[in-house]
């Protein structure tokens, strides 16, 4: 999706939050969602997802974010220790318009990991 795209209330992760698709959660609190990746590309892959309307991309990011989005990698390793992760390594993912192949324009984190996960791109 284009970088500098408008937040549309309909995506797919605004839909998920109000309960309107089904997801698989495994993990939620008064700030985030996270859930398994429709399409996974390792044996674990979640979604971590920031509640509410946040910015489309981290392009759109502001300074008065910093502390949410510090929040959102400390959730994300919790996360991933909880996954039992945490031994053997993992990758965080936050992509951010087209060249990176975004598809939903509503922030979010990618924690994966469960095999050797190789170069970065
Ligand atoms: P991105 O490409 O960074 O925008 O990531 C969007 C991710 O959302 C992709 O990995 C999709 O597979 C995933 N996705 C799309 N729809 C769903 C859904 N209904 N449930 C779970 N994951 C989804």
């Amino acid at each position: 999706m284009p970088i500098d795209a408008r937040y549309d209330p309909e995506n797919v992760f605004a839909r998920i939050l109000r309960g309107e698709i089904p997801s698989d959660r495994v993990y939620e609190d008064a700030d985030f969602v996270a859930f398994r990746d429709i399409q996974p590309a390792a044996p674990v892959h979640i979604v971590l997802v920031p509640r509410g309307e946040p910015p489309t991309s981290p392009a759109a990011l502001r300074e008065a974010d910093a502390g949410w989005v510090g929040r959102m990698v400390l959730v994300a390793s919790r996360i991933a220790a909880e996954q039992r992760l945490a031994g053997r390594g993992y990758r965080l993912v936050v992509n951010c318009g087209d060249d990176a192949g975004q598809t939903v324009g509503h922030l979010h984190l990618h924690i994966l990991g469960g095999r050797p996960l190789g170069p970065v791109a």
